[in-house]
């Protein structure tokens, strides 16, 4: 205690009423600048401690090496959290280790003891006498009020205190209590805690206070510095991660290098089966890890984690299935799940040795867990991607078509073998936009004309139509012109909005030569088969008409011509067909267009309709007497004899068939990207048309069926009935060049309306 000096002596008695003037020791007192020099000395030394925990251990024994009348202290806290005051730490304060242990746990509230008086009136709190400091004892809360009479059972009983609030601005620190032991047993100078050096002590505290918040907000820098490191560290773990269980292990080292633990797992869920499977570990008994493979959910250690998304810390359990972490040593575990916009796609488990897991830094390992949580679940969702795509290329290519696949731009995304093969590609040019294509592969339509861009299949299938034997010329590797039959389709997100389109292909070169032959030979035969047929025809209905003429007319032979008649009539109506469809192929088709009256010539093609189909009631429904329209009468009396004798052919006998004429408006949209001044003229203009429908009460057709009904030498019900399946073809050719269109309607097993329309051109 060298550089003190005892100046003056004070009175003992004021300090000790309780005792006599005789038991008294003999007191010095300390020289006020001294001590404050010795404070000022240490307050500099105190300042340069960074670490937290040092310094509060550093100002409860300085203080005592300090100040001679002092010889313990205890260093309180306040907790924000509690709104009370914790032993941070303490020093020279001759105390059992269990009331010791005791006094590291207590807790006082604001108010409570001298040191609670002391922070809640942010003023220096005296205890000079024994009654002073029972009197503090007797009004603390029972526990800690037995904690404190121990304490003042084993403490001197010559104790005096000083409590110092220390306080930063507004800011409670805590509170920093010392104490004088009373005199010495060996007798030597005993120097009491004198009331005229408080202000000096305020000043001390004052400076503490400041020095612990510096350190308390240098310690808060270092743990937030601590965290991004982490996240840091978590963040390169993840991107530089190639597959999930690289990821798992990465995160795995990041995390065990954050904890003072070096035992940890991660486990991943199952959610389908209700399974964890283990990721990555280290540091786990073999046995331990054999046993945490892949285990159900229900009854494990982490069962609630997954099931209530919340982390648990608690000691290790050997009914929770931990025994073998037990017998490694090791006594607590920290569950944390690991969280994918709220739901868990795994578990962290952290080991540690020590009883209580408080080395767990939730607020740091939280948000570690969403960031690992969204990094798992991203990287199943990449590998999901993954397999879903070699699936999808191996059926791809699988298809002998050429199939690809273009963005909302019409840029190629994909294309399959076959597709390289018939476009003569070695490499797919994903960058090339649609514009070149046509020059790219050399695309013309079937005349040999250059297609225009919105004509190509990508741009008709981007703009939302479906199409299918959409034929078009290219140029092969030979050079030589191939025929391509295209099928396409947008594709359309789950909005309806179209974000590409696919289109097959096929090389339909060789085909259509056939085809052609088979048109030609057709042709010729057709035309050869013309003249002895409308021969036959005519003598059979000769003979018919004269037998009908007799008067001993002999019914079976009548029969038996009229047969002969309506075979013949039939034969000849096919080869006609037959013979159209080679003139249209030609461009040989004309139209002769004349002012016609639809109503009498529906009514004819009734007439002559009625003698073949004696079963089936034939009604006209027209809404006017009248119905003028520009057309060739021959060729649109063709379409309604088709469209009559295929409801005749397609309905059960005893029902009715119904043929309706009207005329309707209809309004004529401009059309997007329309240039022409001409239909821009006529945009949004309500045009007038003739609509005709033919309606039977048969088996109906399938959408399916529907598809393909126009088509050349389609039947959509097999062999069972007579046709060529040219009839709807061709009617659909007629209508189309009077301007019009054609559709039908069908409910299957309820019947089939045929719909088509003439322009009426005023
Ligand atoms: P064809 O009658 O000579 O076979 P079409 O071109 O007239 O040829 O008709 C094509 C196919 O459409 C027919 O084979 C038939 O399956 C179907 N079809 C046509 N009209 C009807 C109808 N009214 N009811 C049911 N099916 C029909």
């Amino acid at each position: 205690m060298s550089g003190y000096e005892t100046s003056a002596i004070q009175s003992a008695l004021d300090v000790y009423p309780d005792t006599t003037a005789e038991d008294q020791p003999q007191a010095v007192t300390v020289d006020p600048t001294l001590q404050l020099t010795q404070l000022l000395n240490i307050s500099a030394y105190l300042v340069s401690v960074m670490d937290l925990d040092e310094l509060l251990m550093r100002v409860v024994t300085q203080v005592v090496v300090a100040l001679p009348s002092v010889q313990g202290s205890i260093l309180w806290l306040y907790e924000r959290r509690s709104g009370g005051l914790r032993v941070a730490a303490s020093y020279g304060l001759p105390l059992v280790s269990t009331t010791y242990a005791d006094l590291q746990h207590c807790q006082l509230g604001s108010g409570e003891g001298a040191p609670g008086q002391s922070l809640q009136g942010n003023e220096i709190v005296c205890i000079e006498t024994r009654m002073h400091y029972r009197a503090i004892i007797e009004r603390l809360n029972p526990h800690n009020r037995e904690l404190f009479q121990q304490i003042s059972d084993e403490l001197p009983a010559t104790l005096t205190s000083v409590c110092i609030p220390l306080r930063v601005g507004n800011e409670a620190i805590g509170v920093l209590e010392l104490m004088n032991l009373g005199p010495a047993s060996d007798g030597s100078l005993w120097q009491p805690l004198g009331r005229d050096n408080l202000s000096i002590l305020q000043t001390f505290g004052n400076l503490v206070a400041a020095t612990i918040k510096k350190t308390q907000l240098y310690t808060q820098t270092q743990s937030h510095r601590r965290r991004l490191d982490a996240f840091d560290a978590v963040v390169t773990a993840i991107s530089t991660a190639t597959d999930l269980s690289d990821l798992m292990r990465s995160v795995l080292d990041v995390v065990l290098g954050l904890v003072p633990v070096s035992s940890g797992a991660l486990m991943l869920l199952d959610p389908a089966q209700a399974r964890l499977t283990l990721g990555a570990y280290h540091g786990l008994p073999a046995e331990y890890v054999l046993s945490i493979q892949s285990f159900p959910v229900a009854g494990a250690g982490c069962e609630e984690v997954v099931r209530y998304g919340q982390p648990t810390l608690r000691p290790l359990l050997e009914e929770r299935g931990e025994q073998k972490l037990l017998e490694a040593g090791l006594a607590s575990c920290a569950y944390l799940p690991l969280l994918a916009g709220g739901t868990v796609v795994g578990v962290l488990g952290l080991y540690g040795e020590s009883n209580l897991p408080d080395w767990v830094d939730m607020t740091t390992l939280m948000p570690l867990g969403n960031q690992v949580g969204f990094a798992i679940a991203n990287v199943r969702l990449y590998e999901d991607s993954q397999v879903e795509r070699r699936k999808l290329n191996t059926v791809i290519n699988s298809i002998a078509e050429g199939v690809v696949l273009c963005d909302r731009q019409g840029q190629l995304v994909l294309a399959n073998e076959a597709a390289m093969a018939l476009l003569s590609l070695e490499s797919v040019p994903f960058q090339q936009p649609l514009s070149e294509m046509t020059d790219f592969y050399g695309i013309r339509d079937t005349e040999g004309q250059p297609l225009p861009v919105e004509q190509l299949p990508m741009a008709r299938a981007l703009s939302g139509e479906i199409f299918y034997d959409y034929r078009v010329l290219l140029c092969g590797a030979s050079g030589a012109d191939t025929v391509m039959s295209f099928s396409g389709a947008p594709a359309r997100a789950d909005s309806g909005d179209i974000e590409g389109a696919v289109v097959i292909f096929r090389d339909i070169t060789a085909s259509q030569k056939l085809e052609r032959a088979k048109d030609e030979f057709l042709a010729i035969a057709a035309h050869e088969l013309r003249s002895p047929l409308a021969a036959v025809r005519s003598y059979a209905d000769l003979l018919l008409r004269r037998e009908q003429q007799r008067n001993d007319a002999d019914a079976r032979d009548v029969r038996g011509l009229t047969i002969l008649s309506q075979q013949v009539t039939h034969m000849l109506r096919m080869v006609d067909n037959l013979l159209d469809v080679s003139r249209l192929d030609a461009g040989q088709l004309g139209l002769q267009i004349q002012r016609v009256n639809l109503v009498p010539l529906v009514a004819q093609v009734l007439d002559q309709q009625r003698p073949a189909a004696p079963n089936h009631e034939l009604v006209l429904h027209p809404d006017a007497q009248e119905l003028w329209v520009q057309c060739d009468s021959l060729r649109i009396r063709q379409v309604l004899t088709n469209l009559v004798s295929n409801a005749v052919k397609y309905s059960p006998a005893e029902t009715q068939i119904t043929i309706r004429l009207l005329t309707r408006e209809v309004l004529v949209e401009k059309q997007a990207g329309e240039a022409d001044p001409l239909v821009d003229a006529a945009a949004n203009s309500v045009v007038r048309e003739a609509l005709i429908s033919v309606s039977d009460a048969g088996s109906g057709i399938s959408a399916d069926q529907q598809a393909h009904l126009f088509q050349r030498y389609y039947r959509a019900g097999g062999r069972r009935t007579e046709g060529l399946g040219l009839g709807l073809y061709l009617s659909r050719q007629f209508v189309l060049m009077h301007g019009g269109t054609i559709w039908v309607e069908s409910v299957e097993n309820k019947g089939s309306t045929f719909y088509f329309t003439l322009p009426i051109k005023e």
